[in-house]
């Protein structure tokens, strides 16, 4: 069984696959607790009921899409996450897992879209002082990430706030070594249009003058920041 906040149709708006129609799997739960979390029904204050992989992919199959989206909330604390995975390969899904890639598995995925969390997520003056302590012990694991890039098809993305969380971003790129800098993506962090635009303005010439690329989180722009998009 898997906790699932919500299943829904809709389309990637950040990454490599911006613009593909997708099914999302959102499991609720995560070993982490980002004060800027736009799912925090999915990670602080989780939702959903326990599901069966049959019912899921049921629900999954309910339109002809090819892409699947696994997203939380952090996928990758869920046993049942591998054979979910199989099953939805035997539908011939094509699976994005999308982790913070603190956690590592064995399974079937044809892309790993890792977003470790940098020094500008602790929830300091947002969470009791155990989580902030569990969440930096945690959201460091450049081992971890090398090991799911490994797998093969991956983006690294890094939500960035600041001048100073980009110059970081150059420091953990250091620590876990080799990359290809075509599957690194720099996003504005924001939930509103005006705060990505805002963002935006000078991380597009950042990313520039870094030979990095900047992604945009197109779905707000679409959607809104609202749940089931
Ligand atoms: S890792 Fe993702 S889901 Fe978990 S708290 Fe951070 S932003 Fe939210």
């Amino acid at each position: 069984m898997i906790r699932i906040a919500e299943i829904f149709h809709s389309v990637q708006g950040e990454g490599l696959l911006t613009g593909t129609a997708s099914v999302f799997i959102r499991t609720s739960g995560c070993n982490l607790r980002c004060w800027f979390c736009d799912t925090r029904y999915a990670s602080w204050e989780p939702e959903g009921d326990q599901q069966t992989i049959e019912s899921i992919c049921a629900q999954t199959a309910a339109w002809p899409t090819r892409h699947v989206v696994i997203t939380g909330g952090e996928p990758m604390i869920f046993d049942e996450l591998a054979p979910l995975c199989s099953a939805l390969k035997s539908l011939n899904k094509h699976i994005t897992i999308e982790t913070a890639g603190t956690l590592y598995q064995e399974l079937e995925c044809d892309l790993w879209s890792i977003s470790p969390k940098l020094s500008n997520s602790t929830p300091l003056g947002y969470a009791s002082a155990e989580w902030v302590k569990q969440h930096d012990q945690r959201r460091n694991t450049p081992e971890t990430v090398r090991r799911l890039m490994e797998k093969g098809n991956y983006q690294l993305k890094f939500v960035v706030g600041s001048i100073l969380d980009a110059e970081e971003v150059l420091d953990y790129l250091q620590s876990i070594g080799s990359y290809d800098r075509d599957r690194v993506l720099l996003m504005p962090r924001g939930t509103t249009t005006e705060e990505l635009v805002l963002q935006s303005s000078w991380l597009t010439n950042w990313c520039r003058d870094h030979d990095l690329r900047l992604c945009d989180r197109a779905h707000i722009h679409w959607f809104g920041n609202k749940r089931g998009t």
